[in-house]
């Protein structure tokens, strides 16, 4: 419970009407898109501007309340669950792209703009930002740096890392500070936007982003590819890419997920294909010509049925049954437990005959998906907290899961973060001295502690 006379002066820095305390409205941040026990915060802020934020910011240090920032609170990993208590502050009003520039290839935008909007403004200017997480149409821009989201153009296009080239932000005693700038080559100094990227709200609150942007390809060409077997499926994967042909997306969807994702949107996916990659390959047209030709002859040799979107209208139809996919499973079941794993893209064969193991040897439904071109699976379990007997086999399930990718020398996260969905894991990927200098780091930028406490490390 907040105290009185601190309730009043957030009440003065933003106003009462963008202050929250009573329950049902608390109730509504004190959970994420991932499934952990909710918890309350004292009170949820919503600033308006910079200066707004500053205050916030020395008001909790001062209290040594903790400070949680949230965007659209759609991160997979419990990363906006306010595990102490205190305050929420939304960036969802700090919403204005400030400049596109033309000439230099950039956005200047403020760090609650959603990733759909920012994208479509760009593509007005005939620009484009590629990082396209599945969540774009609600994700914040902000969201995005400090989660280092990827998406489904990242195979060709890279993560958000790659577009990240200034950031504002305000540390926990309230200076601002600026991190590098406009021009694409820049070394003043220690890289302050890298530090924000995967910071998690652990280490500053950002404000104002500089985004690269790039060219739009000149022609694409999309194919949906229909396989008998999951496993050919994944070594179309590892081929395709040993070719050294680089897709813009490729990504996989297994029986269960097409079957779901069909069940609920009728977009006229094949149900009893074992598996279907979506390709897209983009460029010059006599580029992705050669491309495809290239891909053909692969998925053919691999049984594949290859079939090509005749219309932008298919070709969008096609990648909504994509972003649709997780939102599609977590219709079937109470609770859904989505993983991240990552393995070196000539492993994918290994770990999906892995993951249909796992689920078989713990009888439990996982439909698995992902961006497959990167390595990136996303195995998710369908289950319900409530059964204890259940929840004990997907533990283990997901144990297994893990050490299978840390032995196919993967990672356990390759764009969901850790928050506290993968805290207890982290060790076992990094070690312990790197979780130690990670604390150091920490410690050094934050040392009451305040800032999203109790999450990564
Ligand atoms: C259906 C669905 C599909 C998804 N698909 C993808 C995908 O394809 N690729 C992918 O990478 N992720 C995906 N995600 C995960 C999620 O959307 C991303 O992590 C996204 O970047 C989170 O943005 P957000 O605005 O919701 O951030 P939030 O969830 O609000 O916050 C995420 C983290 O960032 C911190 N944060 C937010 N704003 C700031 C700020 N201004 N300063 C400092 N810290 C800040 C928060 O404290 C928190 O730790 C998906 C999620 C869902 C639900």
């Amino acid at each position: 419970m907040i105290k009185k006379s601190l309730r009043k002066d957030f009440e003065k820095v933003v106003s009462k009407e963008r202050c929250w305390t009573n329950q049902e409205d608390l109730a509504a941040y004190s959970y994420d898109a991932y499934p952990e026990q909710p918890v309350l915060p004292d009170i949820v802020v919503q600033p308006t501007d910079y200066e707004q934020v500053g205050k916030i910011i020395e008001l909790c240090s001062k209290s040594k309340t903790p400070l949680t920032v949230r965007g659209a609170g759609t991160n997979l990993s419990g990363g906006t669950v306010p595990l102490s208590g205190g305050c929420v502050m939304l960036t969802t009003a700090l919403n204005k792209i400030i400049e596109i520039n033309k000439e230099d290839l950039y956005v200047i935008t403020q760090v609650g703009v959603v990733t759909q909007k920012l994208a479509d403004a760009v593509a007005k200017e005939g620009l484009m930002y590629p990082p396209d997480p599945a969540s774009l149409k609600v994700s914040t821009i902000g969201g995005n740096v400090a989660e280092n989201s990827g998406g489904l153009r990242a195979l060709k296009y890279g993560v958000t890392d790659r577009y990240l080239m200034g950031v504002k932000f305000f540390d926990t005693e309230g200076n601002y500070i600026k991190g590098g700038g406009k021009p694409v080559k820049l070394v003043t100094g220690f890289n302050l936007p890298g530090l924000m990227l995967s910071s998690e709200g652990m280490l500053g609150v950002m404000t104002e982003l500089i985004l690269k942007l790039v060219p739009p390809p000149q022609a694409k060409k999309t194919m949906l590819v229909y396989y008998d077997d999951i496993i050919k499926a994944s070594q179309t994967v590892s081929e395709i890419i040993s070719s050294k042909i680089l897709p813009a997306t490729l990504e996989i969807l297994d029986n269960f997920t097409i079957k779901t994702v069909e069940k609920f949107h009728k977009l006229g996916l094949p149900t009893d294909a074992d598996a279907i990659l979506l390709i897209e390959v983009d460029g010059h047209p006599a580029a992705i010509e050669d491309e495809y030709q290239k891909i053909q002859k692969i998925c053919k040799s691999l049984n594949g049925e290859i079939h090509i979107a005749k219309s932008d209208e298919e070709r969008d139809k096609l990648w909504q049954g994509r972003r649709d996919a997780l939102s599609s499973l977590a219709m079937l079941k109470p609770t859904l437990i989505l993983e991240d794993a990552t393995v070196p893209r000539s492993k994918v064969p290994q770990m999906m005959k892995a993951i249909q193991d796992i689920s078989k040897k713990y009888d439990l439904i996982i439909g698995t998906f992902g961006h497959a071109g990167d390595g990136n699976l996303h195995p998710t379990i369908l289950t319900d907290k409530r059964d204890k007997d259940e929840m004990k086999r997907v533990e283990a399930a997901i144990d297994e899961i893990f050490e299978k990718t840390l032995e196919l020398e993967g990672t356990l996260s390759g764009e969901h973060g850790v928050g506290i969905a993968k805290s207890k894991y982290l060790e076992s990927e990094v070690g312990k001295g790197t979780i130690a200098f990670m604390k150091k780091v920490k410690k050094g930028l934050d040392p009451k502690n305040i800032l999203n406490p109790g999450k990564v490390i």
